[in-house]
């Protein structure tokens, strides 16, 4: 096992990862910009490099500051996180070709799957089913790209092979507005990430959001940890997002899971990673993998008791996995809500000083936050200050207990969307069944219209 990981991250998760590394008696070097100097969680790190201003590209986009502060601490390996440098597959690789492990996918894999125009080819010849769409990126002429959106049928979405986060998306309804959305999508593709391609596909009119989560190790040892549901979202951003998924049978549980396990091993896969599905009308799609941690994984650690740090760690640094796919057992209900420092309705961030501060507990509580009284929220990052996640034998005693949990939440001095969470759990198409991806955009619409 590694004796030292440097955390190449911020906020919670970089508190989440060297909770699991002092859990496993690791110890953890904390990088962070001149910003995050007076965090918490650097101070409880065994060593901290401040690695540069407070913008990201400067700091935790600092591919070559980040490896100088593991040559100057020893460090074995680097955990990137989510978000940041995670799925960046030439960081993978320095990391990697500078003597480190990464713990993470092998770069080529980070390629592949990166780039959603090779994912969904890879998953269409794995066997995995797609959504339908252009197939390749679509062409220069708009003539020909016209052609191909007929043959798909309206609405279509136009998406950024490298887009991430939400962004690089626009649907379609007709065909008058086709070229400008090619156009603009392309250049915001350009802008964004670095890549022009775009592709089309079928804009399903009321999917939900259900993904699996995967973890393997180096010999092609690979489980699934079942699904979870994310279609609570902003955006196209989760907000609220649990497990199990609501309607699914163990039958088709197995059967999707099964065949992502199977691609995994026909790519290699080793690591944490998620395929993530849209589902309609009783069918999965494959929207995209993200080869690397997500934010919603407590809720997947809360129903199979795995921790999915501590298994991300022994697999880079070598071990086989102990599990198999009989040893995985489902029980209960997992409800995770993000909270974030913005305003509830019209999402506009909210950074500050926190001026009070109180964490919920009870049982089946848990919360995953570097905040604290007298924090003060950085402008520069992502809006999330906190995870809470709800446990119960079944998903009505979760959300009870969510909804307690965060009545007792406080977070004062910035404005955080906890009144939202609250109005959303006591939603009754929320309570009493499986809602699509556009509800919430539909609620804030209203909220929006009663407050002008
Ligand atoms: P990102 O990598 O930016 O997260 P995804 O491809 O995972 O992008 O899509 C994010 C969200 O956008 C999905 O969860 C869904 O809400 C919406 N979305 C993506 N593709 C489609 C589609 N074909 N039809 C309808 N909604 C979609």
């Amino acid at each position: 096992m590694f004796e030292k990981i440097l955390i190449a991250n911020r906020g919670e998760i970089a508190l989440r990862i060297q909770r699991a590394c002092r859990t496993m008696g690791i110890k953890t070097v904390a990088v962070h910009s001149e910003a995050d100097a007076e965090a918490k969680y650097v101070k409880l790190a065994d060593e901290s490099v401040c690695i540069g201003p407070a913008a990201s590209a400067q700091s935790y986009l600092n591919i070559p500051a980040i490896i100088s502060a593991a040559e100057v601490t020893d460090a074995e390996a680097i955990h990137p996180g989510y978000g940041f440098l995670s799925e960046n597959a030439d960081f993978a690789e320095r990391v990697e070709k500078s003597g480190y492990f990464f713990i993470g996918t092998r770069p080529d894999t980070i390629r592949l799957m990166g780039d959603k125009v090779s994912a969904k080819n890879a998953m269409r010849q794995a066997g995995v089913p797609c959504v339908p769409g252009s197939g390749g990126a679509l062409p220069e002429s708009l003539d020909e790209v016209k052609k191909i959106v007929k043959e798909i049928g309206y609405p279509v979405i136009i998406k950024a092979a490298g887009g991430g986060g939400g962004r690089g998306m626009r649907v379609v309804h007709t065909e008058a507005a086709l070229s400008n959305a090619v156009i603009t999508t392309r250049n915001e593709a350009q802008t964004a990430f670095g890549n022009p391609v775009v592709y089309a596909e079928k804009y399903l009119e009321n999917p939900r959001h259900i993904e699996f989560q995967v973890l393997a190790d180096e010999y092609g040892n690979v489980v699934h940890l079942g699904e979870r549901d994310c279609s609570m979202q902003r955006r196209h951003q989760k907000i609220i997002e649990e497990a199990p998924a609501r309607g699914i049978s163990v039958q088709l549980r197995d059967k999707i899971g099964e065949l992502c396990v199977e691609a995994c091993k026909r790519i290699n896969y080793r690591g944490v990673g998620t395929f993530e599905f849209l589902y309609e009308n009783n069918e999965f799609y494959f929207i995209e993998m993200n080869t690397r941690l997500q934010v919603e994984h407590p809720v997947t650690e809360a129903i199979t008791g795995i921790d999915l740090v501590q298994a991300q760690i022994r697999v880079a640094a070598g071990e086989k996995l102990s599990l198999q796919q009989k040893d995985i057992v489902f029980k209960g209900h997992a409800i995770e809500c993000r909270i974030n420092a913005e305003d509830p309705y019209k999402l506009t961030p909210s950074a500050g000083r926190i001026t009070q501060y109180h964490a919920p507990g009870g049982p089946g509580i848990r919360v995953d936050s570097h905040i604290y009284h007298n924090y003060r929220v950085p402008p520069y990052y992502d809006s999330m200050i906190a995870k809470v996640i709800a446990y119960g034998d079944d998903r009505d005693l979760a959300i009870a207990r969510m909804r307690i949990a965060l009545t007792e939440m406080i977070v004062e001095g910035i404005k955080t969307n906890i009144p939202l969470h609250l109005d959303l759990l006591t939603d009754c198409n929320f309570l009493s069944g499986p809602v699509s991806i556009h509800h919430l955009e539909g609620k804030l619409v209203l909220y929006n219209k009663k407050s002008t």
